[in-house]
C-alpha cells in the first residue's frame, strides 16, 4: 500500500512539472464562421430524461449502448479548436436506481473535466469515473429529483449578473450587446474621478469557470478595500462571451470564433465593443490590467520583459508577495507575449496602454478554498504594491 502511495505521489509530481504552459501565441484567422447547431431539447430513454434546455446546456444527442449504459455524445460548436470539452445536461430517472453514463468524445479529444452533479446548480460535487480512449465512464444515482451534470460548475450570464447586482447594488450596465443579443455586462469600483485606472476583464473562454471565481473572489475583496476604493478607478468586465458561456461551447463565440485571438483585427463585435468602450474610458493612467482565464494548472502569462523598457514593472514582484500568503506555493511565471500582432486581450492593452499586463490562469481542478485565497491576497497586494509604483 505504502509503495503506490508513494508511486502516486510521484506521478502527480511529474505531471504537476511538466505542465510547461502555452508557447507564444501564432496569429490566427478571426473572420466568422459557421458553428455547429447546438442542439437543445429533452429526450426519454426507457425511464431516463435527459434534457440540455438551459444556460450552459450542452451534449449531443443521447442514445442507449447495446448494455443499457447512456451515452451522451459532447460535440465542439467548430474546428479547428482548443481541446477543453464541455458539457452539461439535466438527469433524472422515474425509479430511483444507479445508472451508467459513457460520456463519448469525437476521437481526436480525450476527457478533461471529471463530471460534477447538483441538485440545486449552486453546490456542487465531485464524480469519480474512467477514461477509456475517446470515452469516459462514469456512475450515478438518480431518482425522479433532476439532477444538473456538468464539466464545471455552471456560471451562466445569469449568475454573472446576479453576482453585478449583489456586490454594487445595481443593475449591470453594458458595453453593447454580442450578436445574439446578449448584453455584456461592466461595473466600475472605486473613486471616478481619479486617473490611476485599471480593468479587470474575464470569460472570453466560456468552460473556464475557475479563473472566474478568482475574479470574483479577487473584485469582491479589492471594492471592500478603502486605500484602493479611495484612490482609484477599475473597470471590471466579467463577462465577455455571453453567447459563448449560455451556449455552451468550448471556447468560441457564436461566430465559432476564439475572442482572446481577435484583438489585433478586431472582426468580431465582443472585441470591437470593449476596444471602442476602452477609448473613451480611459481617461488618464492605465496601470494595470488582468485577463482572467482558466489551464490545465495554475499559471500567469506575463509580456517579455525585455519588452517594458521605460514602463512600470511591478508584476511579477506583485505575484511573489501574494504567493507568500499561500503556504508551499510557488508561483508559475511564463512570459507569453514577444511581439506583435497582438492577438490577445493582454498583448493588446500592452501594446495600446503602456500598461503593466497579465493573464491569471487558475487551474481547471484547482480548490476553490485555494483560488479564494490567493485572490483576495492578490488584491490586497495590489493595493500595497501600487503605493510605491
Ligand atoms: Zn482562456
Amino acid at each position: 500500500m505504502y509503495k503506490i502511495l508513494l508511486l502516486m505521489s510521484f506521478s502527480i509530481t511529474l505531471i504537476a512539472q511538466n505542465f510547461k504552459g502555452q508557447e507564444p501565441i501564432k496569429p490566427v484567422d478571426t473572420r466568422s464562421r459557421p458553428t455547429l447547431g447546438r442542439c437543445k431539447g429533452r429526450v426519454e430513454l426507457g425511464d431516463v430524461i435527459i434534457e440540455n434546455k438551459f444556460e450552459g446546456g450542452a451534449c449531443e444527442q443521447p442514445y442507449l449502448d447495446s448494455t443499457g449504459a447512456i451515452c451522451i455524445p459532447i460535440a465542439p460548436e467548430n474546428e479547428p479548436i482548443n481541446s477543453s470539452p464541455w458539457y452539461a445536461f439535466r438527469i433524472s430517472t422515474e425509479e430511483h436506481r444507479e445508472v451508467e453514463i459513457k460520456l463519448i468524445y469525437p476521437s481526436k479529444y480525450k476527457h478533461r473535466y471529471d463530471p460534477k452533479w447538483s441538485g440545486d446548480r449552486v453546490h456542487w460535487h465531485q464524480l469519480g469515473g474512467k477514461s477509456s480512449g475517446s470515452e469516459y465512464t462514469f456512475y450515478l444515482e438518480l431518482s425522479n429529483r433532476p439532477l444538473f451534470v456538468a464539466s464545471q460548475p455552471l456560471f451562466t450570464s445569469s449568475d454573472v449578473y446576479r453576482w453585478i447586482l449583489d456586490l454594487t447594488g445595481s443593475e449591470p450596465l453594458k458595453i453593447g450587446n454580442t450578436p445574439n443579443g446578449l448584453p455584456i455586462p461592466y461595473f466600475e469600483i472605486g473613486n471616478k474621478s481619479s486617473k490611476r485606472q485599471l480593468v479587470f476583464l474575464g470569460r472570453q473562454h466560456p468552460p473556464e469557470v475557475t479563473g472566474h471565481k478568482a475574479m470574483q473572489y479577487f473584485i469582491e475583496e479589492l471594492s471592500q478595500l478603502p486605500e484602493f476604493t479611495d484612490n482609484y478607478h477599475a473597470l471590471v468586465l466579467p463577462l465577455l462571451n455571453p453567447d459563448g458561456v449560455d451556449a455552451g461551447n468550448w471556447r468560441h463565440n457564436s461566430r465559432g470564433v476564439d475572442l482572446n485571438r481577435d484583438w489585433y483585427e478586431f472582426h468580431q463585435d465582443e472585441t470591437r465593443l470593449v476596444r471602442d468602450f476602452l477609448k473613451n474610458w480611459v481617461q488618464g493612467d492605465l496601470i494595470f490590467s488582468i485577463d482572467f482565464h482558466s489551464t490545465y494548472e495554475d499559471i500567469y502569462y506575463i509580456v517579455n520583459p525585455d519588452l517594458k523598457k521605460g514602463r512600470t514593472r511591478f508584476v511579477e514582484e506583485w505575484i511573489r508577495t501574494s504567493s507568500k500568503h499561500l503556504p508551499d506555493y510557488s508561483p508559475h511565471i511564463k512570459p507569453l507575449y514577444f511581439e506583435p500582432p497582438t492577438s490577445t486581450a493582454f498583448s493588446y492593452l500592452f501594446e495600446t496602454y503602456g500598461t503593466e499586463a497579465l493573464v491569471f490562469e487558475i487551474g481547471d481542478k484547482t480548490e476553490d478554498e485555494f483560488i479564494r485565497k490567493k485572490s483576495r491576497a492578490s488584491a490586497r497586494e495590489l493595493v500595497e504594491i501600487l503605493k510605491k509604483y
